[in-house]
């Protein structure tokens, strides 16, 4: 069998990003335009996304930052739901480009301490999105459950939402567990998942069975080899309710290694790097271009991307260090890179 030297991609989508503010946006917006053509950009900022004027300076900054980097990023903005969101507010946040609103549990994880407590709170924000045709992102966990079972413990609300709202269409954000893959596939097609790369590949072993593997740490954590196997087994099926959703989240390193390690993973550098040996190890290739390029595109409504990204096989080594961050897999050497040479059309 001849060995595959390039795979050529419809230009991809990243469904689930953190991109910061400030003077490091403009490298964390590089790192992903060189890879994706449009990407959601999550809104636990400070202070949070949440009014249209917000909205519209947050996505002129992003825009501000993608032209030096020479790629060709769209961002899609979101805003966080927050208690008591009229319908008039909903309406503007349309109005000013947001394609989904996110849905934080109090306390769950970065910049969520102003979340929500009591869900009754946003049931009229929620009817508001589901009548302006807005998607609702889900950060899936409990407040108050276990680390490992905050997911689980947040699949009846999922349901809930899903049964109140019948129009609505709902993303449950990074999924991690069999329980919440179950979960969606047990519910109408307008109810899908994000699937990160390191809840894909990794798992507490990796975090915390040798070393304690700080750039691991994300919420919801990693877990357990079965739940992987549940997240690989759907992504490798091909389910178009599945798509890419990097979650991709830079801290610097310092405030990942001091007391009280910040979680966020960042793999937008090496996320399709990572992507391409995993479904090249296990012989399916073809369903790369499905769950990045095509799935949540076609979730969210949006048309296809126009021009290729080709990915070459090379070995490179991951950098220990990106931006004053340390990237999934530093230090490792991966075989396939994006040849970002290659202008976007
Ligand atoms: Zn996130």
């Amino acid at each position: 069998m001849r060995e595959i030297r390039e795979i050529a991609l419809r230009r991809p989508d990243d469904m689930h990003v953190h991109l910061r503010q400030g003077p490091q946006l403009a490298g964390y917006v590089a790192d992903l335009a060189a890879s994706f053509a449009r990407a959601l950009i999550m809104p636990n900022t400070i202070p949070p996304i949440a009014t249209p004027e917000g909205l519209a300076a947050y996505r002129d900054a992003i825009l501000a930052a993608v032209a030096p980097s020479g790629g060709g990023l769209t961002p899609l903005m979101t805003f966080k739901i927050q208690p008591g969101m009229d319908r008039e507010r909903i309406r503007a946040l349309k109005a000013a480009g947001a394609v989904a609103g996110k849905y934080y549990p109090v306390g769950v994880t970065t910049n969520s301490e102003d979340g929500i407590a009591e869900s009754e709170s946003v049931m009229g924000a929620i009817a508001a999105m589901e009548e302006e045709g807005l998607v609702l992102c889900l950060h899936g966990e409990e407040p108050g459950a276990e680390v490992l079972e905050r997911e689980r413990a947040f699949l009846p609300r999922l349901a809930e939402l899903g049964r109140r709202f019948p129009s609505l269409r709902i993303v449950l954000e990074h999924v991690s567990s069999s329980d919440g893959v179950e979960a969606v596939l047990g519910l109408p097609d307008r109810v899908a998942a994000t699937v990160t790369v390191h809840h894909l590949l990794y798992t507490l072993d990796d975090l915390l069975g040798g070393g304690l593997d700080p750039h691991l740490f994300c919420k919801p954590v990693v877990k357990s080899a079965r739940d992987r196997a549940a997240l690989q087994r759907v992504i490798l099926e091909g389910n178009p309710r599945f798509f890419f959703g990097s979650d991709s989240a830079p801290h610097p390193k310092a405030s990942k290694e001091g007391r009280a390690g910040a979680a966020g993973v960042y793999s937008a550098p090496v996320s399709l790097a990572l992507l391409a040996g995993f479904f090249e190890e296990r012989g399916r290739l073809e369903q790369l271009g499905p769950f990045v390029s095509r799935f949540g595109a076609e979730f969210y409504g949006l048309p296809a991307n126009e021009g290729r990204l080709l990915l070459r096989r090379e070995a490179w080594r991951v950098p220990s260090e990106i931006h004053g961050v340390v990237p999934l897999a530093a230090g490792r050497v991966l075989s396939w890179r994006a040849a970002t040479e290659n202008p976007p059309h």
